[in-house]
């Protein structure tokens, strides 16, 4: 079967692997069908690693997919073949204490497909993968909506993890996948009005046709003071959701006392550092959200409700052989991309 693999450092290759067989009875076959490419694969495209998650060459990369059941395990009871599924790529060990408390996210021995030293990619033809972690589409789902839940799941969990959003003010710092499904998580859950800012024009755009109320570019307005001017008492929960020290600075001056800054972007660095004066001053909660946990089900049936719309993500198709355009694409923010997705 075919696949694709990070060969080096901003190098992509396809090529011939060999297949993947059903090993537990509990496993699924699954013909994958589309795979959305995250800021996650971005960074080990560009930097082969995030923190010390190192990559060693070649490795498939690639995590949000969703594809059509082909074959079941002999205890497989919810999924048949032909089922169209999207995927959480987590696989918890329901066994360890992070795992008995319910935190399925932080097991002690997590397996996150296409994470470095944990499991291959998803950009191959097929994936072996236990029936927990698939999710029936609903009939009218398409599978690039369903590839799609995957990102939107962690958005919607920085929501929830962040607490109720009824009435509350909001502001969202990038306005990348993760930023876009924040919004439309706090919209879902009555937020009052949402603040967004992107240093790219076409994604302030996007957030305002899609729930933002405001949208600004820090490079050319001063977004502190133009949202504070019409929030004089500073908004109660500002996510960041770029990984840029710059936006955790926004985001302290912009948060109210008592209010929280929930953390959701991932940095290319090691250390953010935070203002210790305003923070103890304010008494800011310091939110950090760690993917998601548990989400997926609620997500595709949201979608599948139309609760959320969150199709107008997607701005790019790319067939497998043009994977490495596609990655060039992505990582320039070149052509007013958002998500891509690959076609297999
Ligand atoms: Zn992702
Ligand atoms: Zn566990």
């Amino acid at each position: 079967m075919k696949a694709v693999l990070l060969s080096d450092i901003k190098k992509i290759e396809i090529r011939d692997v060999p297949p993947v067989h059903i090993e537990e009875d509990t496993d699924v076959l699954i013909k994958v069908g589309v795979v959305g490419i995250c800021g996650s694969d971005i960074h080990y495209y560009k930097q082969g690693k995030i923190g010390d998650q190192i990559i060693t060459f070649p490795q498939i990369i690639g995590h949000e997919m969703a594809g059509t059941v082909e074959q079941v395990g002999k205890k497989v009871s919810k999924l048949k073949p032909g089922d169209t599924v999207a995927v959480d790529p987590s696989i918890s060990c329901f066994a360890c204490d992070q795992c008995k408390a319910g935190r399925l996210h932080t097991c002690r021995n997590l397996k996150f497909v296409g994470c470095p030293g944990q499991l291959e990619g998803c950009l191959t033809e097929y994936i072996v993968l236990p029936e927990e972690n698939c999710f029936i589409l609903p009939d009218h789902m398409s599978l690039e909506t369903g590839a799609l839940c995957e990102p939107l799941t962690v958005g919607y969990y920085a929501v929830q993890r962040t607490g109720n959003m009824e009435g509350k003010s909001i502001g969202i710092l990038g306005a990348g996948p993760i930023g876009l499904s924040v919004i439309l998580s706090c919209m879902m859950k009555n937020a009052r009005i949402v603040y967004v800012t992107d240093i790219l024009d076409y994604r302030c755009h996007l957030a305002l046709q899609h729930g933002a109320h405001w949208a600004g570019n820090p490079d050319r307005n001063d977004i502190v003071d133009t949202i504070i001017k019409s929030e004089p008492y500073q908004l109660d929960v500002v996510f960041e959701c770029c990984g840029k020290q710059e936006a955790l600075d926004q985001a302290f001056l912009l948060v109210k006392p008592g209010g929280i800054v929930t953390i959701a972007g991932i940095p290319e660095f090691d250390y953010y550092r935070f203002p210790a004066n305003v923070v103890r001053r304010k008494e800011i909660c310091i939110q950090q959200v760690r993917r998601q946990n548990d989400c997926t089900s609620h997500v595709v049936r949201a979608v599948g409700n139309g609760l959320i719309k969150p199709d107008f993500m997607i701005t790019h198709h790319f067939s497998l052989k043009d994977t490495g355009r596609a990655f060039e694409i992505v990582s320039g923010y070149k052509e007013n991309v958002v998500k891509a997705m690959i076609h297999l």
